[in-house]
This record gives C-alpha cells, sequence and structure tokens, in this order.
C-alpha cells in the first residue's frame, strides 16, 4: 500500500509500505479519511515519547471495513483501544486505563496509524458510521470527542452553570475551534473569548466562529476576568497566560500538550483555589455523544476543514509547522 511514514524528525515520506495483516478480534479498514493531530505534530517535531520513527502516524480515522467479519460497513475508528478488564475500564474511564494504547504509536508496543491507504483495527473499536454524516467529515470525531471531555470536565468544575461562565480558549487549533462550537451550539455559552497568536487561523476562527476571537496580544484580555480557561496550546507561556487570565475560584483544563515543562504560578493557584485540570482523551461515552453530535450537525457545517490528497501529506506538515496554513484541521484523503 502506499502511506505516509514518519522516518526522521520533521520528515514525512509518501512511499511504499508493508500492508497490514488481518489478526484475531481486528478488521482491516480501507482509510477514507485521516485527519492529522496536533500530537503528530509533536512526533514529527521529535518531542514525543510515543511515537518514533519510523511509523505511520494518524489516528482521526474514517474507512470501509475491507477485511473482516462485517466487510463493506462504513465505519468511524475510535482509536484509544482499553484492556476492557479494569477498574478503569470498569467505570467507563476508559482513557485512563493503565494499559490504554493509541492507533499511531509504537511505544509500548506498534500500532501503525491511518495516513495511509489501510489500518488495522480492533473490531471493539469500529463504530458504524451514521447515513446523515459524511465520511470524510467524519474523521473528525476524535478530535471533537477530546474537545467535548475537556468542555464537560471543566463544567463540572465551574462554580457557576456554564452558559454564565466568562470563558477563554487559548489557541485556534482543532481543539480550540471545536471547544468554542460545543460551548456555543450545544452548552449555549454566549460569554466564549478564543484567543490565536497566527493571523491566518485566527481569521479562519473569526469566519466560522459566534464567539469574539483576538490575537492573543490583544489588550482586551484583562487579568483575573474568566470564569473557565482552556489552554488548547499547552506550553509554558499559554499556562502562564492562562493562570493570569482565570478568575478567584475559576478552573483550567489543559488539553494541549506542546512542552511538558516550565515555570507555574502555585501561589495564585493556592491563594485564588484555582481548579487545576489536566485532560487526556475522552471517554468511550464520550465518543458515542460525539458521533451523535456530528451526525446532527450540532455544531455546524464544518467548512473551516482543509482536505488535501494523503500523497501531499508531507507539503501539509510543513504547512502546519511553519504556520502558512490557515484551516484548524488538515484531513488527508488517500
Ligand atoms: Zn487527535
Ligand atoms: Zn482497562
Amino acid at each position: 500500500m502506499k502511506a505516509l511514514v514518519f522516518t526522521d524528525v520533521e520528515k514525512i515520506v509518501y512511499q511504499d509500505y508493508d500492508d497490514p495483516k488481518i489478526k484475531k478480534n481486528e478488521s482491516i479498514i480501507k482509510v477514507s479519511a485521516s485527519g492529522i493531530c496536533g500530537s503528530d505534530m509533536h512526533a514529527y517535531h521529535g518531542k514525543d515519547e510515543r511515537r518514533i520513527p519510523p511509523l505511520i502516524l494518524g489516528h482521526e480515522i474514517s474507512g470501509v471495513i475491507y477485511e473482516g467479519s462485517n466487510k463493506g460497513n462504513k465505519v468511524i475508528v475510535n482509536p484509544l483501544i482499553s484492556c476492557g478488564k479494569c477498574d478503569y475500564c470498569n467505570r467507563n474511564s476508559e482513557h485512563l486505563c493503565p494499559e490504554r494504547s493509541l492507533i499511531g504509536m509504537n511505544r509500548p508496543f506498534v500500532r501503525e496509524g491511518g495516513l495511509a491507504e489501510f489500518v488495522s483495527v480492533p473490531n471493539k473499536n469500529l463504530n458504524n458510521l451514521p447515513k446523515e454524516l459524511d465520511i470524510n467529515k467524519a474523521a473528525l470525531t476524535e478530535p471533537t470527542a477530546v474537545s467535548l471531555h475537556a468542555v464537560e470536565l471543566g463544567e463540572k468544575n465551574l462554580q457557576l452553570p456554564l452558559d454564565k461562565a466568562k470563558v477563554l480558549i487559548i489557541g485556534g487549533g482543532a481543539i480550540g475551534i471545536l471547544c468554542a462550537l460545543i460551548l456555543q451550539n450545544i452548552k449555549k455559552n454566549l460569554h466564549t473569548t478564543l484567543v490565536e497568536i497566527n493571523e491566518k487561523r485566527l481569521n479562519v476562527c473569526k469566519k466560522s466562529l459566534q464567539s469574539q476571537v483576538l490575537n492573543t496580544e490583544s489588550d482586551k484580555i484583562k487579568n483575573n476576568s474568566f470564569d473557565f480557561v482552556i489552554d488548547a496550546v499547552g506550553n509554558e507561556k499559554t499556562r502562564q497566560f492562562a493562570i493570569k487570565s482565570t478568575k478567584p475560584g475559576g478552573a483550567i483544563v489543559h488539553v494541549g500538550l506542546t512542552d511538558a515543562g516550565g515555570s507555574f504560578d502555585f501561589r495564585k493557584t493556592t491563594l485564588q483555589e484555582i481548579t487545576f485540570i489536566g485532560t487526556y482523551c475522552y471517554t468511550f461515552r464520550d465518543f458515542n455523544q460525539t458521533i451523535k453530535i456530528l451526525s446532527e450537525s450540532l455544531i455546524g457545517d464544518l467548512n473551516w476543514i482543509q482536505y488535501k490528497d494523503l500523497k501531499n501529506g508531507s507539503e501539509a506538515f510543513k504547512q502546519i509547522h511553519d504556520g502558512t496554513c490557515a484551516s484548524p484541521k488538515i484531513i488527508l484523503i488517500p
């Protein structure tokens, strides 16, 4: 098959690759659409210890069963693989399963990703595509589930109802814009501000959102003025920005993970009872809820997605890397 292979730091090559072999309780999916995630970009930058070259990246996948028990079925892949037996799995927190793994990673073991013509997926991770949902748009299910989980985790930790809360989203990538759409369309929050540093992307967010969209440097962002801050970037600077902007008693949800370390204002966190929450992935319940959200078009027409051919994927990685890509999400089509 043809695949987009991560061969070295900042190197992605469209090349021939071994076809996946069918395993017990798995199916081979002919990929219809596969998104490039922020975490794939971390790998590209050599900053992800769970994604080491050579590897096929990509875990935001829709496609058709090519080999397996339900051949021909159109499916959405849930890339989160959990054991199904531990305490976390039993209490619907599959994302915290100690044995969790993700498609498109090769640590602790190899699981080739979806930026290819074919990918092997456990049958329990396949969800039928509802007929109302476009198969290419369905590749957005995974990041939308991440965003839904992040918004609802914050909601549970707020001291006021979410529709009354002043919300700040840092970063207008896919997670940022999806959180904003969930807040405005599903949670009926009309007090959301999204900040983005890249002017091109900022303009796309402006066109696609009713929420206020500002440059990160804008002097309209005052200290201590948001009940709920979502950091969808996750570096030292954005974490400091988040803590500065949060009101006493407010909550920060940290969903981006660009840099793991750095200083943080623990003094304010303590003296003003700020709740800081890290979040990763989603539960299976979130994933199913997201399929419903997308099939009912509850977060709009998704015209901000940019589709490109898989064979031009290397160029797409470069454009995201150097900031010349305006769209918050690129989905590749084999
Ligand atoms: Zn992702
Ligand atoms: Zn488990």
